[in-house]
């Protein structure tokens, strides 16, 4: 990305918790090995279009405050732009445009016709009553909605938002253009066009791709031991359904504290065990784990980070104790320490591969909405199977041709894609 300053041969311990710089220099090793040129170069790492909006909002208390939003669209010479809409207190212009390119390479690995977009409003949403949450979104929707639509742009929800706020940005912008257009957004209720299957995909693509991952490593379902760091959307529903295809699930953990059982946890029990206390800890069939973070030093033989980023470091990437790690969330791993992985010969499968299985069935929910003809849950699930082991197998090509990790190849690959449409289609004059 031409914003960010350029990363330090030997980057400083802050620079190790920039997903920004991290992502740069993954992008510049991957951009080597293609031997991309400095203009293309250029041209990939600079967002095509940013905007910044501000949001008068009358407040409960009658009371109006000004809001900040932002939408980056980083490319969209594969298609219209996806990526998600967060709500938090600290989001600002250099995060989204990070987390906008992320979704280009996300978009590209698993080859749906899809760019890299994503947005935010800063605003503390706990804050926030629920009607002043709808007349934020409605807000921001129309002061964003010219460079939006289902051909253009096509939002999703990410931190802090839900398939209440699509629905909100759906009828909003439905408003504008007088008809009721549902392929404006994706992960919206499936009363209003969502996709069966789209909560689970995400959990469903983690499942999918340890399996292909251990496949690889020669190794069956039934004698592998699974740590899942995080038990919410991606964690929990992975786990869940690794639970079912029969790996032993040893250890969870939320943002409270981790638990353990050698003998393999009761996933389904643990789950509602949550949603009954709101906390992992106190679940009465394991052992709390000293230190929630030292979970993810579990001895097994997959782990699978899916809370929150930077949670492998230089400082415990030494005492990783697993044969496969499969990133279920963005960015817990930091380049520096995904090098030592690699070079203790730890199979990592990278964010943009193994949580890719979310934008997959985004994309099958925007296909349904155009068709206006809505599959089931098994056409939904075979699909997504069939590009997760495709694009798994793809990723794996590339890293035995350039004899690099799977996360160098899966930005090799992606990267490649982006640049090949863009050598087609040519600079616009
Ligand atoms: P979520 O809010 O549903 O769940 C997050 C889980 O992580 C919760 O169990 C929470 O308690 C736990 N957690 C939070 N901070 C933690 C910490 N410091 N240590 C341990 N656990 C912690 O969120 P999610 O949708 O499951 O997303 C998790 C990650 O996956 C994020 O990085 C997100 O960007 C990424 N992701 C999500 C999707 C999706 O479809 N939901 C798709 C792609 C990537």
């Amino acid at each position: 990305m031409s914003h960010a300053p350029a990363a330090a041969p030997h980057a400083s311990h802050q620079d190790e918790f920039n997903p920004f710089l991290s992502m740069a220099q993954l992008f510049d090793t991957a951009a080597d090995h293609l031997g991309l040129d400095k203009g293309l170069r250029d041209v990939l790492r600079t967002p095509d279009r940013e905007m910044t909006v501000a949001i008068p909002v009358v407040m409960d208390d009658g009371r109006i405050e000004v809001f900040t939003g932002y939408r980056v669209q980083h490319n969209f010479s594969r298609g219209p732009c996806k990526g998600g809409i967060r709500y938090a207190p600290d989001v600002n212009l250099d995060e989204v445009r990070a987390l906008a390119a992320w979704m280009t390479w996300k978009c590209a690995v698993v080859d749906v016709p899809f760019g890299g977009g994503k947005g935010g409003v800063v605003c503390d949403p706990r804050k926030l009553s629920k009607g002043e949450l709808e007349r934020i979104t409605r807000r921001y929707t129309a002061a964003i909605m010219d460079i939006l639509g289902p051909d253009r742009d096509v939002p999703a929800p990410d931190v802090n938002t839900n398939e209440q706020t699509m629905a909100w940005l759906m009828d909003t912008y439905s408003m504008h253009v007088r008809k009721t257009t549902t392929a404006i957004v994706t992960g919206k209720p499936i009363a209003l066009g969502g996709s069966r299957g789209r909560t689970e995909a995400t959990g469903r693509g983690v499942m999918l791709i340890a399996r292909e991952g251990l496949k690889k490593l020669g190794m069956k379902p039934q004698d592998a031991r699974v740590v899942v760091q995080g038990s919410g959307n991606v964690g929990g529903i992975g786990a869940m359904l690794m639970h079912r295809e029969g790996y032993k699930i040893v250890a969870m953990s939320d943002q409270y504290g981790a638990i353990q059982n050698d003998a393999g946890l009761d996933v389904p029990a643990v789950l509602a065990h949550i949603k009954k206390t709101g906390r992992i800890l106190g679940f009465a069939g394991a052992r709390e784990v000293e230190g929630g973070q030292k979970i993810l030093e579990t001895p097994c033989d997959v782990l699978v980070p899916a809370a929150v980023e930077n949670q492998i470091t230089t400082g415990n990437a030494q005492r990783i104790d697993t044969k496969l790690i499969v990133e279920g969330a963005n960015g817990p791993c930091t380049a520096a320490a995904s090098k030592i992985l690699d070079d203790r010969g730890i199979m990592v499968v990278p964010d943009i591969l193994a949580n890719a299985g979310g934008v997959t069935v985004s994309y099958f929910e925007w296909v349904q909405d155009r068709m206006g003809y809505f599959w089931s849950e098994q056409r939904v699930n075979n699909s997504l199977e069939q590009v997760m082991v495709k694009s798994f197998e793809d990723v794996s090509t590339v890293a035995a041709k350039y004899k690099v990790s799977m996360r160098i190849a899966a930005y090799i690959l992606s990267i490649d894609r982006v640049a090949t449409v863009y050598r087609l289609r040519g600079v616009f004059a």
